[in-house]
Protein backbone atom coordinates (compact mmCIF):
# COMPACT_ATOMS: atom_id res chain seq x y z
CA UNK A 1 0.00 0.00 0.00
CA UNK A 2 1.33 3.59 -0.39
CA UNK A 3 0.69 6.61 1.62
CA UNK A 4 0.79 10.02 1.08
CA UNK A 5 1.38 12.50 3.46
CA UNK A 6 0.55 15.96 3.22
CA UNK A 7 3.54 17.66 5.70
CA UNK A 8 6.86 16.62 6.21
CA UNK A 9 7.88 16.90 9.65
CA UNK A 10 8.47 15.02 12.40
CA UNK A 11 5.12 13.89 12.67
CA UNK A 12 5.23 12.77 9.21
CA UNK A 13 8.70 11.04 9.80
CA UNK A 14 7.43 8.78 12.69
CA UNK A 15 4.59 8.07 10.71
CA UNK A 16 6.57 7.03 7.93
CA UNK A 17 8.98 4.60 10.55
CA UNK A 18 5.67 3.50 11.94
CA UNK A 19 4.40 2.51 8.38
CA UNK A 20 6.90 0.90 6.86
CA UNK A 21 6.98 -2.59 8.61
CA UNK A 22 3.57 -3.07 7.51
CA UNK A 23 4.78 -2.77 3.56
CA UNK A 24 3.69 1.01 2.92
CA UNK A 25 5.49 3.08 0.62
CA UNK A 26 5.67 6.61 1.49
CA UNK A 27 5.60 10.17 -0.39
CA UNK A 28 5.02 13.39 1.25
CA UNK A 29 4.51 16.72 -0.04
CA UNK A 30 6.03 19.71 1.72
CA UNK A 31 7.43 22.72 0.45
CA UNK A 32 10.86 22.84 2.94
CA UNK A 33 13.47 20.77 0.91
CA UNK A 34 14.94 20.18 4.14
CA UNK A 35 11.60 18.60 5.66
CA UNK A 36 12.47 16.40 8.46
CA UNK A 37 11.22 13.35 6.14
CA UNK A 38 13.40 14.81 3.80
CA UNK A 39 15.89 11.39 3.78
CA UNK A 40 13.19 9.17 4.39
CA UNK A 41 10.87 9.59 1.91
CA UNK A 42 9.66 10.24 -1.69
CA UNK A 43 10.04 14.13 -1.19
CA UNK A 44 7.29 16.21 -3.44
CA UNK A 45 8.58 19.52 -2.83
CA UNK A 46 5.92 22.04 -3.66
CA UNK A 47 3.52 24.30 -1.52
CA UNK A 48 0.22 22.74 -0.02
CA UNK A 49 -1.74 24.54 -2.16
CA UNK A 50 -0.19 23.86 -5.52
CA UNK A 51 -2.65 21.58 -7.62
CA UNK A 52 -0.50 19.83 -9.97
CA UNK A 53 1.96 18.50 -6.86
CA UNK A 54 -1.52 17.76 -4.89
CA UNK A 55 -2.76 15.33 -8.03
CA UNK A 56 0.90 14.15 -8.29
CA UNK A 57 0.57 12.68 -4.53
CA UNK A 58 -2.84 11.72 -4.91
CA UNK A 59 -2.30 9.59 -8.06
CA UNK A 60 0.87 8.27 -5.96
CA UNK A 61 -1.32 6.93 -2.87
CA UNK A 62 -3.64 4.62 -2.27
CA UNK A 63 -4.48 6.96 0.59
CA UNK A 64 -3.57 10.63 1.93
CA UNK A 65 -3.39 11.44 5.22
CA UNK A 66 -2.26 14.64 6.77
CA UNK A 67 0.40 15.73 9.63
CA UNK A 68 -0.08 19.22 10.86
CA UNK A 69 -4.06 20.42 11.27
CA UNK A 70 -3.25 23.67 8.72
CA UNK A 71 -3.16 21.66 5.97
CA UNK A 72 -5.54 24.15 3.51
CA UNK A 73 -9.32 22.44 3.44
CA UNK A 74 -8.89 23.53 -0.15
CA UNK A 75 -6.31 20.81 -0.98
CA UNK A 76 -7.69 17.93 1.37
CA UNK A 77 -11.13 18.36 -0.78
CA UNK A 78 -9.27 18.29 -4.16
CA UNK A 79 -6.96 15.49 -3.77
CA UNK A 80 -9.94 13.50 -2.29
CA UNK A 81 -11.22 13.78 -5.82
CA UNK A 82 -8.61 11.09 -7.00
CA UNK A 83 -7.51 8.92 -3.76
CA UNK A 84 -8.88 8.41 -0.05
CA UNK A 85 -7.96 11.01 2.48
CA UNK A 86 -8.09 10.10 6.02
CA UNK A 87 -8.99 11.81 8.51
CA UNK A 88 -11.70 13.24 7.04
CA UNK A 89 -11.41 16.51 5.87
CA UNK A 90 -14.02 18.09 8.02
CA UNK A 91 -11.88 17.67 10.74
CA UNK A 92 -9.45 19.97 9.58
CA UNK A 93 -12.29 22.72 9.01
CA UNK A 94 -13.11 21.99 12.72
CA UNK A 95 -9.86 22.59 14.32
CA UNK A 96 -8.61 24.74 12.06
CA UNK A 97 -10.77 27.72 14.33
CA UNK A 98 -11.48 27.96 17.45
CA UNK A 99 -14.60 29.10 17.75
CA UNK A 100 -16.13 26.52 15.56
CA UNK A 101 -13.80 23.45 17.48
CA UNK A 102 -15.47 24.89 21.18
CA UNK A 103 -19.03 24.83 19.06
CA UNK A 104 -18.58 21.79 17.88
CA UNK A 105 -17.60 20.37 21.17
CA UNK A 106 -20.66 21.85 23.35
CA UNK A 107 -23.22 21.27 20.42
CA UNK A 108 -21.69 17.56 21.54
CA UNK A 109 -22.49 18.11 24.56
CA UNK A 110 -18.70 18.15 25.63
CA UNK A 111 -17.72 21.02 28.41
CA UNK A 112 -15.40 23.65 27.21
CA UNK A 113 -14.18 26.67 29.29
CA UNK A 114 -16.58 29.76 28.77
CA UNK A 115 -15.95 31.31 25.09
CA UNK A 116 -16.74 34.29 22.98
CA UNK A 117 -16.85 34.75 19.34
CA UNK A 118 -15.17 38.36 18.82
CA UNK A 119 -14.89 40.78 15.29
CA UNK A 120 -14.50 43.93 16.83
CA UNK A 121 -13.50 46.30 19.97
CA UNK A 122 -17.28 46.41 21.25
CA UNK A 123 -17.80 42.39 21.17
CA UNK A 124 -14.77 42.40 23.19
CA UNK A 125 -16.18 44.70 25.35
CA UNK A 126 -19.55 42.32 25.91
CA UNK A 127 -17.03 39.31 25.95
CA UNK A 128 -15.26 40.37 28.88
CA UNK A 129 -18.32 41.54 30.62
CA UNK A 130 -19.46 37.92 30.33
CA UNK A 131 -16.65 36.08 30.76
CA UNK A 132 -15.04 38.18 33.09
CA UNK A 133 -11.69 38.58 34.04
CA UNK A 134 -8.74 37.20 33.85
CA UNK A 135 -9.75 35.88 30.14
CA UNK A 136 -7.69 34.81 26.97
CA UNK A 137 -7.77 36.60 23.96
CA UNK A 138 -6.92 34.01 20.67
CA UNK A 139 -7.11 34.19 17.13
CA UNK A 140 -9.27 31.72 16.04
CA UNK A 141 -6.79 30.42 13.25
CA UNK A 142 -3.72 29.71 13.02
CA UNK A 143 -2.23 29.82 16.66
CA UNK A 144 0.02 27.01 17.84
CA UNK A 145 2.42 26.29 20.92
CA UNK A 146 0.58 29.38 22.64
CA UNK A 147 0.97 31.76 19.50
CA UNK A 148 -1.30 34.75 19.06
CA UNK A 149 -2.88 34.61 22.94
CA UNK A 150 -2.98 37.23 25.32
CA UNK A 151 -4.13 36.93 28.90
CA UNK A 152 -5.56 39.73 29.91
CA UNK A 153 -6.02 40.41 33.78
CA UNK A 154 -6.73 44.32 33.67
CA UNK A 155 -8.67 46.72 31.49
CA UNK A 156 -5.23 48.05 30.10
CA UNK A 157 -4.25 44.43 29.28
CA UNK A 158 -7.77 44.10 27.04
CA UNK A 159 -6.56 47.30 24.94
CA UNK A 160 -2.87 45.94 24.50
CA UNK A 161 -4.16 42.46 23.25
CA UNK A 162 -6.89 44.32 20.97
CA UNK A 163 -4.18 46.34 19.64
CA UNK A 164 -1.77 43.76 19.23
CA UNK A 165 -5.02 41.52 17.29
CA UNK A 166 -7.20 43.38 15.95
CA UNK A 167 -7.76 42.51 12.04
CA UNK A 168 -7.42 38.84 13.07
CA UNK A 169 -11.21 36.50 13.82
CA UNK A 170 -11.04 36.09 17.38
CA UNK A 171 -12.23 34.53 20.63
CA UNK A 172 -12.20 35.46 24.39
CA UNK A 173 -11.64 32.21 26.70
CA UNK A 174 -12.43 32.16 30.38
CA UNK A 175 -9.08 31.35 32.05
CA UNK A 176 -9.18 28.06 33.59
CA UNK A 177 -7.64 27.71 36.88
CA UNK A 178 -6.93 24.05 36.13
CA UNK A 179 -5.52 21.32 38.19
CA UNK A 180 -3.44 20.14 35.40
CA UNK A 181 -3.32 19.33 31.51
CA UNK A 182 -4.60 16.32 30.94
CA UNK A 183 -5.29 14.82 26.60
CA UNK A 184 -6.53 11.49 25.74
CA UNK A 185 -5.30 9.87 21.74
CA UNK A 186 -8.29 7.79 20.19
CA UNK A 187 -8.49 5.76 17.25
CA UNK A 188 -11.16 5.18 14.75
CA UNK A 189 -11.08 2.03 12.24
CA UNK A 190 -12.11 2.44 9.05
CA UNK A 191 -15.11 0.28 10.58
CA UNK A 192 -15.96 2.15 13.42
CA UNK A 193 -13.67 -0.01 15.78
CA UNK A 194 -12.65 2.81 18.50
CA UNK A 195 -9.58 1.88 20.86
CA UNK A 196 -8.10 4.58 23.40
CA UNK A 197 -4.77 5.11 25.47
CA UNK A 198 -5.02 6.26 28.79
CA UNK A 199 -4.38 10.27 29.66
CA UNK A 200 -1.60 12.10 29.55
CA UNK A 201 -0.81 14.37 32.01
CA UNK A 202 0.94 17.57 29.92
CA UNK A 203 3.20 20.25 30.70
CA UNK A 204 3.53 23.52 29.50
CA UNK A 205 5.35 26.46 29.28
CA UNK A 206 5.17 29.42 27.20
CA UNK A 207 2.47 27.48 25.31
CA UNK A 208 4.63 24.83 24.22
CA UNK A 209 4.36 20.91 25.75
CA UNK A 210 7.56 20.56 27.63
CA UNK A 211 6.90 16.70 29.61
CA UNK A 212 3.94 14.53 28.99
CA UNK A 213 3.34 11.71 31.88
CA UNK A 214 1.33 8.63 30.52
CA UNK A 215 -0.80 7.48 32.18
CA UNK A 216 -1.50 10.49 34.36
CA UNK A 217 -0.79 10.25 37.78
CA UNK A 218 -3.08 9.78 40.53
CA UNK A 219 -3.95 12.38 42.18
CA UNK A 220 -5.97 12.59 45.12
CA UNK A 221 -7.86 16.29 44.32
CA UNK A 222 -8.04 15.03 40.61
CA UNK A 223 -8.00 11.26 39.93
CA UNK A 224 -7.60 10.39 35.81
CA UNK A 225 -10.78 10.43 34.46
CA UNK A 226 -10.21 7.93 31.20
CA UNK A 227 -13.80 7.00 31.24
CA UNK A 228 -14.86 10.56 30.67
CA UNK A 229 -12.57 11.40 28.10
CA UNK A 230 -13.01 8.00 26.17
CA UNK A 231 -16.98 8.86 26.10
CA UNK A 232 -16.24 12.28 24.52
CA UNK A 233 -13.83 11.46 22.41
CA UNK A 234 -16.48 8.69 21.43
CA UNK A 235 -18.27 11.33 20.37
CA UNK A 236 -15.71 13.45 18.16
CA UNK A 237 -14.89 10.57 16.28
CA UNK A 238 -18.49 9.66 15.38
CA UNK A 239 -19.55 12.58 14.39
CA UNK A 240 -16.85 13.54 12.37
CA UNK A 241 -17.30 9.75 10.96
CA UNK A 242 -13.32 10.08 11.80
CA UNK A 243 -10.55 7.67 10.79
CA UNK A 244 -7.46 7.71 11.90
CA UNK A 245 -5.48 9.33 15.34
CA UNK A 246 -7.12 12.24 16.86
CA UNK A 247 -6.03 14.16 20.35
CA UNK A 248 -8.15 15.75 22.34
CA UNK A 249 -6.62 18.26 24.77
CA UNK A 250 -8.65 19.39 27.94
CA UNK A 251 -8.50 21.24 31.39
CA UNK A 252 -8.63 19.41 34.33
CA UNK A 253 -10.80 20.41 37.55
CA UNK A 254 -10.88 18.32 39.92
CA UNK A 255 -12.63 15.30 38.25
CA UNK A 256 -14.16 18.08 35.59
CA UNK A 257 -12.80 17.63 31.99
CA UNK A 258 -13.00 21.01 30.02
CA UNK A 259 -12.05 20.03 25.97
CA UNK A 260 -9.64 22.70 25.17
CA UNK A 261 -8.93 22.02 21.39
CA UNK A 262 -8.36 18.76 19.41
CA UNK A 263 -5.82 18.22 16.76
CA UNK A 264 -6.86 15.90 14.26
CA UNK A 265 -3.34 13.65 13.66
CA UNK A 266 -1.02 11.94 15.42
CA UNK A 267 0.38 14.08 18.87
CA UNK A 268 3.07 15.10 20.79
CA UNK A 269 1.40 13.99 23.64
CA UNK A 270 1.52 10.54 21.97
CA UNK A 271 4.85 10.35 21.30
CA UNK A 272 5.10 8.01 24.49
CA UNK A 273 3.19 5.01 22.76
CA UNK A 274 6.72 4.12 20.58
CA UNK A 275 8.24 2.55 23.12
CA UNK A 276 5.42 2.81 26.02
CA UNK A 277 2.35 1.00 24.68
CA UNK A 278 1.93 -2.17 22.83
CA UNK A 279 0.70 -0.37 19.45
CA UNK A 280 1.87 2.89 19.15
CA UNK A 281 0.28 6.16 17.92
CA UNK A 282 1.96 5.73 14.69
CA UNK A 283 1.50 2.29 13.86
CA UNK A 284 -2.32 2.70 14.81
CA UNK A 285 -2.62 5.67 12.57
CA UNK A 286 -0.99 3.91 9.51
CA UNK A 287 -3.00 0.70 10.40
CA UNK A 288 -6.36 2.99 10.56
CA UNK A 289 -5.72 4.65 7.54
CA UNK A 290 -4.90 1.63 5.58
CA UNK A 291 -8.49 -0.55 6.82
CA UNK A 292 -6.39 -2.92 8.87
CA UNK A 293 -7.68 -3.71 12.22
CA UNK A 294 -5.68 -1.60 15.21
CA UNK A 295 -3.67 -2.97 17.27
CA UNK A 296 -3.66 -2.83 21.43
CA UNK A 297 -3.06 0.58 22.93
CA UNK A 298 -2.02 -1.16 26.35
CA UNK A 299 0.84 0.05 28.45
CA UNK A 300 3.93 -1.05 28.50
CA UNK A 301 4.83 1.00 32.05
CA UNK A 302 5.29 4.28 32.98
CA UNK A 303 6.23 6.61 30.79
CA UNK A 304 7.87 10.39 31.16
CA UNK A 305 8.48 12.38 27.21
CA UNK A 306 10.46 15.33 27.48
CA UNK A 307 10.83 17.48 24.02
CA UNK A 308 14.10 18.67 23.14
CA UNK A 309 13.13 22.57 22.54
CA UNK A 310 15.24 24.88 21.32
CA UNK A 311 18.63 23.51 21.30
CA UNK A 312 19.24 19.80 21.90
CA UNK A 313 20.62 18.07 25.41
CA UNK A 314 23.54 16.03 25.65
CA UNK A 315 22.58 13.10 23.99
CA UNK A 316 24.61 10.31 25.05
CA UNK A 317 24.44 11.37 28.96
CA UNK A 318 20.56 10.37 28.35
CA UNK A 319 21.60 7.42 26.37
CA UNK A 320 23.08 6.50 29.50
CA UNK A 321 19.60 6.14 31.37
CA UNK A 322 18.29 2.67 31.43
CA UNK A 323 15.01 1.92 28.93
CA UNK A 324 15.44 5.61 27.64
CA UNK A 325 14.62 6.34 23.87
CA UNK A 326 16.14 9.39 22.03
CA UNK A 327 14.47 10.95 18.49
CA UNK A 328 16.08 13.36 16.57
CA UNK A 329 14.35 14.85 14.31
CA UNK A 330 16.90 16.32 12.23
CA UNK A 331 15.99 19.86 12.29
CA UNK A 332 18.90 22.69 12.70
CA UNK A 333 18.28 24.32 15.87
CA UNK A 334 16.39 27.41 16.24
CA UNK A 335 14.49 29.06 19.44
CA UNK A 336 11.00 27.23 20.15
CA UNK A 337 11.70 24.66 17.84
CA UNK A 338 11.16 21.06 18.74
CA UNK A 339 14.18 19.38 17.48
CA UNK A 340 13.49 15.64 19.13
CA UNK A 341 12.06 14.09 22.31
CA UNK A 342 13.41 11.02 24.85
CA UNK A 343 11.13 8.75 26.22
CA UNK A 344 11.71 6.55 29.62
CA UNK A 345 9.92 4.03 30.43
CA UNK A 346 9.78 2.08 33.56
CA UNK A 347 7.96 -1.19 35.06
CA UNK A 348 6.87 1.73 38.31
CA UNK A 349 6.23 5.00 38.26
CA UNK A 350 8.79 5.69 41.56
CA UNK A 351 11.49 4.29 38.85
CA UNK A 352 10.28 6.37 36.10
CA UNK A 353 10.57 9.04 38.23
CA UNK A 354 13.75 8.24 39.04
CA UNK A 355 15.45 8.25 35.84
CA UNK A 356 13.77 11.53 34.94
CA UNK A 357 15.39 12.91 37.81
CA UNK A 358 18.77 11.63 36.17
CA UNK A 359 18.40 13.81 33.43
CA UNK A 360 20.00 17.57 32.99
CA UNK A 361 16.66 19.22 31.52
CA UNK A 362 17.49 22.46 31.85
CA UNK A 363 16.99 22.72 27.89
CA UNK A 364 13.95 21.82 28.08
CA UNK A 365 12.92 24.37 30.47
CA UNK A 366 11.28 21.68 32.77
P1 LIG B 1 -3.56 26.36 23.09
O1 LIG B 1 -2.81 26.96 21.95
O2 LIG B 1 -4.99 26.74 23.15
O3 LIG B 1 -3.35 24.87 23.22
O4 LIG B 1 -2.88 26.97 24.40
C1 LIG B 1 -1.56 26.64 24.76
C2 LIG B 1 -1.48 26.56 26.28
O5 LIG B 1 -1.84 27.83 26.87
C3 LIG B 1 -2.43 25.54 26.90
O6 LIG B 1 -1.90 24.24 26.86
C4 LIG B 1 -2.56 26.10 28.31
O7 LIG B 1 -1.41 25.78 29.07
C5 LIG B 1 -2.59 27.60 28.07
N1 LIG B 1 -3.99 28.05 27.88
C6 LIG B 1 -4.63 28.20 26.72
N2 LIG B 1 -5.92 28.58 26.89
C7 LIG B 1 -6.10 28.68 28.22
C8 LIG B 1 -7.23 29.01 29.05
N3 LIG B 1 -8.43 29.35 28.52
N4 LIG B 1 -7.05 28.98 30.38
C9 LIG B 1 -5.85 28.66 30.91
N5 LIG B 1 -4.76 28.34 30.20
C10 LIG B 1 -4.86 28.34 28.86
Amino acid sequence: MRIGIIGGGQLGRMLALAAYPLGARVTFLDPAPDAPMSHLAKHICAAYDDERALEQLARESDVVTYEFENVPVTSALFVEQFTRVFPPPAALLVAQDRWEEKSFFSSLGIPTPNFARVDTHSELMEALENIGLPAVLKTRRLGYDGKGQFLIQTHADSERAWAALDGNALILEQFVDFTREVSILAVRGQNGECVFYPLVENFHRDGILRLSLAPARFLANAAPNDKRAQEYAQRVLGALNYVGVLAIEFFQMGDELLANEMAPRVHNSGHWTIEGAVTSQFENHARAILGAPLGSTETRGYCAMVNFIGELPEIDALLKISDAHVHLYDKAPRAGRKLGHVTIVASDEKTRDERLATGDWRFSSL
